[in-house]
């Protein structure tokens, strides 16, 4: 064998351990179709992953969440969502794509639960259903597009429709709907269109937390869209998305009004709005 040729195999070598480790280890293991270190539960719903050397028990309470979330979006999961859920941090700072107490990637809707999650789930600081509830929204609707559509579909709706659906605004840090009106009576507003771009970060907002705030608005939007066109409009208009992502034209299609004008009255309707607390919302289902 000449010198040549044994580089090559020792490149070639190189690189699998390397990808084997990324797959198993690092990462690429949210992509990865085996999984090393975690103890699957096949549930009739979901398949929760639990890292191994974890306590957990309420299997059958995630699975019961499948059927809810479904029926607020009105869709079915094409395959059974996968839960990963991490004991340990180093773990999971490794192998995850995000530090986000839990995420879901658009690519395969593998949803992603931190040992921090976890904790502040058993503490009661969050509630272990909510955040679970808000993942599988995303992980539903990831599942009815393609990866690139997936990845293109609207981020501030994709996040308004997990907040109002798991009926997140008022729990833990988020502020609920009145809370959420006052603060953008006073001058705070993220456009839609900014959100997670560089225009984002450029948007002064007066809060002591604004992410939360920014959730919650973008779930005031979704709540207004339901209370003011219906619910049978709204869910068009989510599904719409799903395999096309112009929004701007689809929405004037469902919902007769230009965005960026609905987004005006939307404002309007808030800023002249003394109590939010006194019209009714309607409760996701
Ligand atoms: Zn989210």
């Amino acid at each position: 064998m000449n010198v040549k040729k044994k580089n090559i195999i020792i490149g070639l070598l190189v690189l699998t351990g390397l990808m084997v480790y990324l797959f198993f280890f690092g990462k690429l293991f949210s992509f990865s179709p085996i999984i090393i270190g975690f103890e699957k539960h096949e549930l009739t719903n979901t398949i929760v992953y639990t890292q191994r050397g974890m306590s957990f028990s309420n299997y059958e309470k995630i699975d019961t969440l499948i059927p809810v979330v479904e029926k607020f979006h009105d869709l079915k999961y094409l395959k059974k969502p996968e839960i990963f859920l991490f004991v340990d941090s180093i773990g999971y700072m490794r192998r995850s794509l995000s530090k986000a107490r839990f995420w879901t990637l658009f690519f395969n809707s593998r949803i992603f639960g931190s040992p921090w999650a976890l904790k502040d789930a058993r503490s009661g600081r969050i509630s272990l259903e909510i955040y679970l509830k808000h993942e599988l929204s995303h992980s539903l609707l990831h599942q009815q597009s393609c990866p690139i559509r997936a990845r293109k579909y609207p981020k501030w709706l994709m996040e308004g429709i997990a907040v109002y659906s798991s009926n997140q605004m008022g729990t833990s840090v988020y502020p609920d709907k009145s809370e959420t009106y006052r603060l953008i009576q006073a001058g705070n507003f993220m456009p839609p269109d900014y959100f997670r771009t560089t225009k984002e970060e450029k948007m002064r907002l007066e809060l002591e937390n604004r992410a939360t705030f920014i959730y919650s608005e973008f779930a005031c939007i979704v709540d207004y869209l339901i209370t003011t066109y219906g619910k049978n409009k709204f869910l068009t208009y989510m599904k719409i998305l799903t395999k096309n992502n112009d929004h701007d034209t689809i929405f004037k299609q469902v919902f007769g009004i230009d965005f960026d004008k609905f987004l005006i009255d939307f404002k309007e309707y808030v800023v002249n709005n003394e109590n939010p607390a006194k019209r009714n919302r309607t409760a996701p289902n």
